[in-house]
């Protein structure tokens, strides 16, 4: 029996809390670990926390580990920092390697069970090398669809918007290669303040921040090793990890080097402004020599297949429209939420004890490969 109520915490406060409280057990190792807090958005006590020491000698590498980038899956990020913690810290090297946590990129988000900000911005479409290139294909997708993924009114009848959701959902899927929703997933989409995946049409507070953070770490250090949390894509109760095509390995390769079953790569053709990429970009310009490993990664909930992609969807789309709109019947509301608790942060034992297990093979092959895990 695995105890994961110590992991799983139920509000922001309190994971806030005790991801604060490993700064003691840190500095056992690092003796100048510091915690940083800054605060982010319109309500002064919602801060991103980072846990941040140097090598205690010198500075050849550093763990950086992120989470909450989107709000409600820093949760179980945060679940992960605590079981490094726990863990892992006797296993690296603090003469030579840095540490850097940080606790809830977004956390508004993360305080009102949303992924996206308080300004309706998914964080990861937020990230662009120069303010104000949002690409201009972006938006062409959308003009035909867009009244799916815009609040259109209050929910009245769940049962009976869910139904038409899937319809409209399967048949823009079907259609010729790409359906608006699907590309909006992957782009972001800068026009539709209010609908989903908006990308925001300025830098987000947490954007502005994580990149000063993403600076200094490429050019404190020879090499990085990014390992950033979420939740919900891939196969239920297994990990994903998630790579850029910045890194030039097959899919295969990887998953042969790193004995992991589940990896991605995409290409920043079909996503835009996602802070990976930004992070190789920013690498490339300011710290060329610097070796970053940097990855997504992913506990599935609902599944990898169609059926799953359309629930994920409806999903989405339904959780944004109760947010705007709200819900004639309370019952309703409620399943909008509990099904986007499915989806983010199930409140399932069989998943949590998944998330614990699957991060530590996610946490030893990705340490062991870049060659961080000390001899046992
Ligand atoms: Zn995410």
């Amino acid at each position: 029996m695995v105890d994961t109520e110590k992991y799983f915490n139920r509000s922001y406060a309190q994971s806030r809390n005790e991801f604060r409280k490993h700064l003691s057990t840190i500095k056992e190792k690092w003796p100048s670990a510091e915690l940083f807090t800054q605060s982010i958005g319109k309500e002064e006590d919602n801060t991103i926390d980072i846990i941040y020491s140097e090598a205690n000698s010198s500075n050849k590498q550093v763990l950086f580990f992120t989470t909450g980038e989107h709000g409600i899956e820093g949760y179980a990020g945060a679940a992960v920092v605590h079981l490094f913690v726990e863990e892992y810290l006797d296993q690296v090297d603090p003469q030579s390697t840095g540490i850097c946590f940080v606790h809830a990129i977004n956390p508004w988000g993360m305080k009102n069970l949303r992924r996206v900000t308080e300004n309706n911005v998914d964080l990861n479409r937020n990230y662009f090398f120069e303010q104000g290139t949002v690409p201009e294909t972006v938006n062409q997708y959308y003009a035909k669809e867009s009244e799916i993924f815009q609040p259109n009114g209050v929910v009245k009848d769940i049962k009976k918007e869910k139904t038409a959701l899937y319809e409209q959902l399967s048949k823009g899927m079907m259609n010729e290669g790409h359906s608006g929703i699907k590309t909006a997933k992957g782009m972001g989409q800068f026009e539709f303040e209010r609908g989903v995946y908006y990308g925001g049409s300025e830098e987000e507070e947490s954007t502005k921040h994580m990149k000063e953070w993403q600076h200094k770490i490429l050019t404190t250090y020879s090499r990085v090793i990014h390992m950033d949390w979420h939740t919900a894509l891939g196969p239920t109760n297994e990990v994903t990890m998630v790579m850029s095509e910045h890194d030039e390995r097959e899919e295969e390769e990887l998953k042969a080097q790193y004995g992991m079953n589940n990896i991605k790569k995409f290409t920043p053709k079909n996503v835009k402004g996602d802070s990976t990429n930004y992070f190789h970009k920013l690498k490339k310009e300011v710290s060329p020599d610097t070796k970053l490993f940097s990855a997504l990664f992913e506990f599935g909930t609902f599944g990898a297949d169609k059926k799953a992609e359309l629930r994920e969807l409806t999903t989405i789309i339904l959780e944004n429209q109760l947010y705007w709109e709200g819900a004639v019947h309370e019952e309703d509301r409620q399943w909008i939420l509990e099904e986007f608790n499915n989806m983010f942060y199930p409140d399932e034992e069989a998943w949590r004890e998944a998330v614990l297990k699957e991060a530590r093979l996610a946490i030893t092959s990705v340490l062991k490969e870049e060659g961080l895990l000390l001899p046992a």
